[in-house]
């Protein structure tokens, strides 16, 4: 069903990058055979699912949205996939994204431009584009995106489904491609809250690949479901709808509000008063990591070579060049910059110490409140182009997303309502490790 949907729509909706039919219907061939006892059976047994393409997966092209990894046919299974095995999924493909996932639009991809499945006309969000519109049009009910300042968030958000990005350490990145370590997290995307809680069932815990994977324990998310949020105590930052957020997204989330007061929940207004900080801050520690992470792109190790070169150094050089866009470059080298001897104190320390502020005005709320409420975005999806021209209104848009990467907190993006035909999303942001309250409170809203 999930290649009879892909088949009709994707040639208008362009989410994937790869798509691996035979392989898929062998795997549902081999589950359908097997033999379950109701314990054995996965948690997910025989869901279709696509996965963003900067997670590894063996022997199925992962370009990462970038033509330096054009044609990377990886040689192991990230272990978030891995773990889809055991829960019995059926991948159907790789969905499109913003190279390494830098962007906030899926305009940056390297190959092709995802719609939003809602009006052809208007990006789907990024970096994750793919993954949420792959779930929007109906091709696929489940799906993986990482978020590393908001690219799960944001264009479930954009394209109205379901987007978690867990507690930093939830889950493992291991043959996640790297953007921004201390930051970047993977998540599951879906039609609806109950789905969501089960997929991240499926790929939480620790994993010894991952030194920052955390050893905590993996509650039963679906069990957290109940509908009771009575006595919840709901921070409402007033920094999150100030300037730039519209009117109709400001409407939307105090209708949401009164729903959660009709079960019986309050909200205050609070303030996190470092919030203006974040964007900076993101941008210098986001890029420095980048900077890092992607010097092994060289033309020797991995992917895309440039062909004419007589020295090794011409070699990097000619090959990223080539193989990298416009925006990856520019965080190369602002990141290059922000680390570079001199500056370092001026730039990447003062950022990390802003961060330790940013992290401890959620503290400060996180004692008197159960979870903070307020937009995932300032606006509805934009159209194709309309902020292409200057990086710094594209970084706007991922305003309150952002502090919660930085703060390493879960948050959800749940579909609210709609401004002129675009639905809006509302982010609801819980304590380290909550991820049960947060869908919890989703949850109250279907
Ligand atoms: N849009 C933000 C950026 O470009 C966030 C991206 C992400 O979360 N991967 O960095």
């Amino acid at each position: 069903e999930s290649y009879k949907r892909i088949h009709q729509v994707d040639h208008d909706v362009q989410a994937f990058l790869a798509l691996d039919e035979e392989r898929a219907r062998n795997v549902a061939k081999m589950l359908d055979g097997k033999v379950h006892t109701d314990e054995t059976k996965g948690l997910l047994f025989g869901m279709p699912i696509g996965i963003k393409d900067n997670i590894v997966t063996k022997d199925l092209i992962t370009t990462s949205g970038s033509k330096i990894l054009g044609d990377f046919d990886p040689i192991y299974d990230a272990t978030v996939v891995e773990k889809l095995h055991n829960a019995e999924t059926i991948t159907i493909g790789k969905l499109n994204m913003d190279e390494f996932a830098m962007g906030s639009s899926t305009e940056n991809s390297g190959f092709k431009k995802t719609k939003n499945p809602w009006n052809l006309e208007t990006v789907p969000g990024g970096s994750s584009g793919g993954s949420a519109a792959s779930v929007a049009a109906g091709e696929v009910p489940f799906s993986l995106g990482s978020d590393t300042g908001g690219s799960i968030r944001q264009p479930a958000a954009f394209c109205g489904v379901v987007g978690l990005k867990p507690t930093y350490g939830r889950v493992s990145r291991f043959g996640l491609i790297a953007f921004a370590s201390s930051l970047d997290q993977i998540g599951p995307i879906t039609r609806n809250v109950e789905d969501n809680a089960y997929l991240l069932q499926a790929i939480s815990g620790l994993d010894k690949m991952d030194s920052t994977s955390a050893n905590v324990d993996v509650p039963n998310f679906v069990q957290s479901l109940t509908g009771d949020v009575k006595g919840l105590r709901i921070a409402v930052p007033k920094e999150y709808l100030g300037e730039g957020v519209n009117e109709e997204v400001r409407q939307s989330i105090f209708a949401s509000l009164k729903v959660l007061e009709g079960l019986g929940a309050t909200w205050e207004e609070v303030s996190l008063p470092h919030s203006k900080y974040a964007l900076p801050t993101y941008y210098i520690l986001s890029s420095s990591e980048a900077s890092a992470n992607l010097a092994r792109f060289d033309g020797v190790r991995y992917g895309y070579r440039s062909a004419n070169s007589n020295t090794l150094i011409d070699l990097y050089k000619n090959t990223r060049a080539e193989g990298f866009g416009d925006e990856v470059k520019r965080r190369i080298m602002l990141g290059t910059f922000a680390l570079s001897s001199g500056y370092y104190d001026a730039y990447y320390k003062k950022a990390q110490k802003v961060r330790t502020l940013i992290k401890k005005d959620f503290e400060d709320v996180f004692e008197k409140y159960d979870v903070i409420i307020g937009p995932t975005t300032p606006t509805p999806a934009f159209k194709f182009g309309e902020k292409t021209s200057d990086p710094l209104t594209m970084y706007a848009n991922d305003i309150l997303t952002i502090p919660v990467n930085l703060a390493g907190v879960p948050a959800i993006s749940v579909p609210c309502g709609f401004d002129k035909g675009l639905p809006l999303g509302l982010q609801i942001i819980g304590k380290h490790f909550d991820e049960s309250t947060v869908y919890r409170v989703a949850h109250a809203f279907e």
